[in-house]
Protein backbone atom coordinates (compact mmCIF):
# COMPACT_ATOMS: atom_id res chain seq x y z
CA UNK A 1 0.00 0.00 0.00
CA UNK A 2 1.43 3.49 -1.03
CA UNK A 3 1.36 6.46 1.61
CA UNK A 4 -1.63 7.71 -0.83
CA UNK A 5 -3.31 4.30 -0.85
CA UNK A 6 -3.16 4.64 3.46
CA UNK A 7 -4.50 8.26 3.23
CA UNK A 8 -7.17 7.44 1.31
CA UNK A 9 -8.45 4.14 3.09
CA UNK A 10 -8.41 5.97 5.91
CA UNK A 11 -10.37 8.47 4.73
CA UNK A 12 -12.83 6.47 3.43
CA UNK A 13 -13.22 3.70 5.02
CA UNK A 14 -12.08 4.79 9.36
CA UNK A 15 -12.45 8.48 9.90
CA UNK A 16 -10.81 11.34 8.31
CA UNK A 17 -7.92 13.20 9.55
CA UNK A 18 -6.10 16.39 9.98
CA UNK A 19 -3.19 16.05 6.75
CA UNK A 20 -1.04 16.90 10.29
CA UNK A 21 -1.78 13.04 11.84
CA UNK A 22 -1.15 11.58 8.36
CA UNK A 23 2.11 13.27 8.13
CA UNK A 24 2.60 12.06 11.94
CA UNK A 25 1.77 8.20 11.45
CA UNK A 26 4.06 8.11 7.91
CA UNK A 27 7.05 9.61 10.22
CA UNK A 28 6.22 7.13 13.16
CA UNK A 29 6.55 4.28 10.43
CA UNK A 30 9.80 5.29 9.22
CA UNK A 31 11.20 5.38 12.42
CA UNK A 32 10.00 2.33 13.50
CA UNK A 33 11.56 0.53 10.36
CA UNK A 34 14.74 2.55 10.82
CA UNK A 35 14.70 1.61 14.37
CA UNK A 36 13.70 -2.37 13.32
CA UNK A 37 16.89 -2.72 11.39
CA UNK A 38 18.72 -2.54 14.57
CA UNK A 39 16.89 -3.98 17.26
CA UNK A 40 14.70 -6.25 15.59
CA UNK A 41 11.02 -4.56 17.07
CA UNK A 42 8.28 -6.05 14.43
CA UNK A 43 8.42 -8.74 11.88
CA UNK A 44 6.61 -6.76 9.09
CA UNK A 45 10.28 -5.01 7.44
CA UNK A 46 8.76 -3.47 3.89
CA UNK A 47 6.66 -0.14 4.30
CA UNK A 48 4.18 -1.47 1.44
CA UNK A 49 2.76 -3.98 4.16
CA UNK A 50 3.73 -1.98 7.37
CA UNK A 51 1.04 0.52 6.14
CA UNK A 52 -1.26 -1.68 5.90
CA UNK A 53 -0.82 -4.00 8.30
CA UNK A 54 0.59 -1.82 11.40
CA UNK A 55 -0.82 1.50 10.29
CA UNK A 56 -4.25 0.88 8.69
CA UNK A 57 -5.26 -2.35 11.41
CA UNK A 58 -4.37 -0.02 14.30
CA UNK A 59 -6.70 2.64 13.80
CA UNK A 60 -9.83 0.15 12.83
CA UNK A 61 -11.10 0.56 16.21
CA UNK A 62 -11.20 4.84 15.43
CA UNK A 63 -14.24 3.61 13.55
CA UNK A 64 -16.32 2.10 16.65
CA UNK A 65 -14.93 4.08 19.75
CA UNK A 66 -14.31 7.26 20.69
CA UNK A 67 -11.11 7.90 22.91
CA UNK A 68 -11.68 11.33 23.80
CA UNK A 69 -10.55 12.48 27.35
CA UNK A 70 -10.71 8.62 28.09
CA UNK A 71 -8.03 6.20 29.69
CA UNK A 72 -7.08 3.73 27.96
CA UNK A 73 -4.18 0.75 28.60
CA UNK A 74 -3.01 -1.24 24.83
CA UNK A 75 -1.68 -4.16 26.90
CA UNK A 76 1.23 -6.28 25.31
CA UNK A 77 1.76 -2.94 22.93
CA UNK A 78 4.96 -4.70 20.72
CA UNK A 79 6.89 -1.77 19.38
CA UNK A 80 3.39 0.89 19.94
CA UNK A 81 0.98 -0.77 17.71
CA UNK A 82 -2.10 -0.28 18.19
CA UNK A 83 -1.00 2.79 20.80
CA UNK A 84 1.39 4.87 18.83
CA UNK A 85 -0.83 5.27 16.12
CA UNK A 86 -4.19 5.79 18.12
CA UNK A 87 -2.43 8.40 20.51
CA UNK A 88 -1.42 10.36 17.35
CA UNK A 89 -4.80 9.72 16.14
CA UNK A 90 -7.10 10.94 18.86
CA UNK A 91 -7.46 12.83 22.11
CA UNK A 92 -7.00 9.93 24.46
CA UNK A 93 -4.60 9.65 27.16
CA UNK A 94 -2.62 6.12 26.41
CA UNK A 95 -0.39 3.54 28.47
CA UNK A 96 1.34 1.31 26.66
CA UNK A 97 2.54 -1.60 28.06
CA UNK A 98 4.75 -4.21 27.10
CA UNK A 99 6.60 -6.92 29.27
CA UNK A 100 10.47 -6.52 27.20
CA UNK A 101 12.28 -3.31 28.39
CA UNK A 102 13.63 -2.41 24.83
CA UNK A 103 10.17 -2.00 22.79
CA UNK A 104 9.28 0.30 25.55
CA UNK A 105 12.04 2.14 25.51
CA UNK A 106 12.20 2.60 22.01
CA UNK A 107 8.52 4.01 22.37
CA UNK A 108 9.26 6.38 25.32
CA UNK A 109 12.34 7.82 22.74
CA UNK A 110 10.02 8.20 20.17
CA UNK A 111 7.47 9.89 22.60
CA UNK A 112 9.93 12.37 23.89
CA UNK A 113 11.12 13.33 20.26
CA UNK A 114 8.11 13.82 18.55
CA UNK A 115 6.35 15.17 21.66
CA UNK A 116 3.72 13.22 21.96
CA UNK A 117 2.08 14.34 25.13
CA UNK A 118 -1.08 11.86 25.28
CA UNK A 119 1.04 8.59 25.51
CA UNK A 120 3.70 6.64 27.60
CA UNK A 121 4.95 3.77 28.08
CA UNK A 122 5.71 1.22 30.69
CA UNK A 123 7.76 -2.16 31.13
CA UNK A 124 6.12 -4.46 33.01
CA UNK A 125 4.15 -7.62 32.69
CA UNK A 126 0.28 -7.43 32.82
CA UNK A 127 -0.21 -10.00 35.54
CA UNK A 128 2.49 -7.39 37.80
CA UNK A 129 0.67 -4.38 36.50
CA UNK A 130 -2.61 -4.85 37.58
CA UNK A 131 -1.37 -4.47 40.91
CA UNK A 132 -0.83 -1.20 40.52
CA UNK A 133 -3.71 0.02 38.16
CA UNK A 134 -6.55 -2.01 39.00
CA UNK A 135 -9.83 -1.13 37.44
CA UNK A 136 -8.53 2.41 36.10
CA UNK A 137 -8.95 2.37 32.50
CA UNK A 138 -12.07 3.60 30.29
CA UNK A 139 -10.98 0.99 27.91
CA UNK A 140 -8.29 -1.56 27.57
CA UNK A 141 -6.85 -2.75 23.91
CA UNK A 142 -4.87 -5.68 22.72
CA UNK A 143 -3.69 -6.51 19.70
CA UNK A 144 -1.85 -9.98 18.89
CA UNK A 145 -0.95 -11.09 22.40
CA UNK A 146 -2.56 -14.15 23.39
CA UNK A 147 -5.85 -16.59 22.83
CA UNK A 148 -8.46 -14.21 24.05
CA UNK A 149 -9.51 -16.30 26.62
CA UNK A 150 -5.90 -15.68 28.38
CA UNK A 151 -5.94 -12.39 27.24
CA UNK A 152 -9.41 -11.53 29.28
CA UNK A 153 -7.86 -12.90 32.54
CA UNK A 154 -4.62 -10.50 31.95
CA UNK A 155 -6.88 -7.31 30.79
CA UNK A 156 -10.45 -7.29 32.29
CA UNK A 157 -8.64 -6.36 35.82
CA UNK A 158 -7.46 -3.05 34.88
CA UNK A 159 -11.28 -1.55 34.03
CA UNK A 160 -13.22 0.00 35.81
CA UNK A 161 -16.71 -1.18 36.24
CA UNK A 162 -18.53 -0.15 32.95
CA UNK A 163 -15.46 -0.49 30.98
CA UNK A 164 -14.66 -2.00 27.62
CA UNK A 165 -12.43 -4.07 26.61
CA UNK A 166 -11.10 -4.43 22.50
CA UNK A 167 -9.80 -7.00 21.08
CA UNK A 168 -8.37 -7.04 17.69
CA UNK A 169 -8.65 -9.83 16.47
CA UNK A 170 -8.06 -11.73 12.92
CA UNK A 171 -10.12 -14.27 11.28
CA UNK A 172 -10.05 -16.96 14.26
CA UNK A 173 -12.01 -14.19 16.25
CA UNK A 174 -15.06 -16.02 16.69
CA UNK A 175 -14.15 -19.25 17.85
CA UNK A 176 -11.99 -17.56 20.31
CA UNK A 177 -15.06 -16.13 21.41
CA UNK A 178 -16.83 -19.84 22.09
CA UNK A 179 -13.88 -21.04 23.71
CA UNK A 180 -14.08 -18.15 26.73
CA UNK A 181 -17.07 -18.40 27.72
CA UNK A 182 -16.18 -19.18 31.09
CA UNK A 183 -13.63 -16.26 31.36
CA UNK A 184 -16.13 -14.14 30.35
CA UNK A 185 -18.44 -15.23 33.30
CA UNK A 186 -15.73 -15.39 36.26
CA UNK A 187 -14.40 -11.87 34.93
CA UNK A 188 -18.08 -10.69 34.87
CA UNK A 189 -17.84 -9.54 31.40
CA UNK A 190 -19.54 -9.96 28.51
CA UNK A 191 -19.59 -9.69 24.72
CA UNK A 192 -21.43 -7.10 24.00
CA UNK A 193 -20.98 -6.70 19.84
CA UNK A 194 -18.45 -7.97 17.24
CA UNK A 195 -17.23 -5.65 14.25
CA UNK A 196 -16.10 -7.04 10.94
CA UNK A 197 -13.59 -5.24 8.54
CA UNK A 198 -11.49 -6.19 5.50
CA UNK A 199 -8.30 -4.85 4.65
CA UNK A 200 -8.49 -2.27 1.98
CA UNK A 201 -5.93 -4.17 -0.30
CA UNK A 202 -5.20 -7.61 1.07
CA UNK A 203 -8.55 -8.14 1.83
CA UNK A 204 -7.82 -10.25 5.31
CA UNK A 205 -10.60 -10.55 7.87
CA UNK A 206 -10.16 -8.32 11.36
CA UNK A 207 -12.80 -8.45 13.65
CA UNK A 208 -12.84 -6.33 16.64
CA UNK A 209 -14.57 -7.91 19.97
CA UNK A 210 -16.07 -4.98 21.81
CA UNK A 211 -16.43 -6.67 25.54
CA UNK A 212 -17.70 -4.96 28.45
CA UNK A 213 -16.77 -5.24 32.07
CA UNK A 214 -20.15 -5.57 34.12
CA UNK A 215 -18.89 -5.74 37.60
CA UNK A 216 -15.70 -5.66 39.62
CA UNK A 217 -13.44 -8.19 38.65
CA UNK A 218 -12.83 -11.06 41.55
CA UNK A 219 -9.47 -9.96 43.99
CA UNK A 220 -7.71 -13.51 42.81
CA UNK A 221 -7.28 -12.31 38.82
CA UNK A 222 -4.53 -11.79 37.04
CA UNK A 223 -3.01 -14.99 38.72
CA UNK A 224 1.19 -15.76 38.00
CA UNK A 225 1.32 -16.44 34.11
CA UNK A 226 2.40 -19.87 35.09
CA UNK A 227 -1.05 -20.76 36.36
CA UNK A 228 -2.53 -18.98 33.66
CA UNK A 229 -0.80 -21.06 31.16
CA UNK A 230 -1.70 -24.12 33.37
CA UNK A 231 -4.88 -23.60 34.15
CA UNK A 232 -6.23 -21.16 31.37
CA UNK A 233 -9.74 -19.75 32.44
N1 LIG B 1 0.50 -5.51 19.94
C1 LIG B 1 1.72 -5.53 19.14
C2 LIG B 1 2.73 -6.58 19.58
C3 LIG B 1 2.33 -8.02 19.44
S1 LIG B 1 3.62 -9.15 19.94
C4 LIG B 1 1.37 -5.64 17.66
O1 LIG B 1 0.21 -5.92 17.35
O2 LIG B 1 2.25 -5.45 16.82
C5 LIG B 1 3.11 -9.49 21.61
C6 LIG B 1 3.74 -8.57 22.62
O3 LIG B 1 3.08 -8.81 23.87
C7 LIG B 1 5.23 -8.82 22.85
O4 LIG B 1 5.92 -7.60 22.67
C8 LIG B 1 5.32 -9.29 24.31
O5 LIG B 1 6.44 -8.77 24.99
C9 LIG B 1 4.02 -8.77 24.91
N2 LIG B 1 3.45 -9.56 26.01
C10 LIG B 1 3.04 -10.86 25.96
N3 LIG B 1 2.53 -11.24 27.16
C11 LIG B 1 2.60 -10.15 27.99
C12 LIG B 1 2.24 -9.91 29.34
N4 LIG B 1 1.71 -10.87 30.08
N5 LIG B 1 2.46 -8.69 29.85
C13 LIG B 1 3.02 -7.71 29.10
N6 LIG B 1 3.39 -7.87 27.80
C14 LIG B 1 3.19 -9.07 27.25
Amino acid sequence: MTREELFLSIKENIAPLSQERLDALENLMRVTLETNEKFNLTAIKVEEDFRELMMYDSLIPLKYFSFENKRILDVGTGAGYPGLPLAICSSGNFILLDATKKKVDHINNYIKENRISNAMAVNYRAEEFANYEWEQFDYVIARAVAPLNILLELCIPFLKEGGTFIAMKGSSGEEEISSSKHALKVLNSEVKEIYIDYLPIRNEKRILIRIIKNKSTPNKYPRDYAEIKKNPL
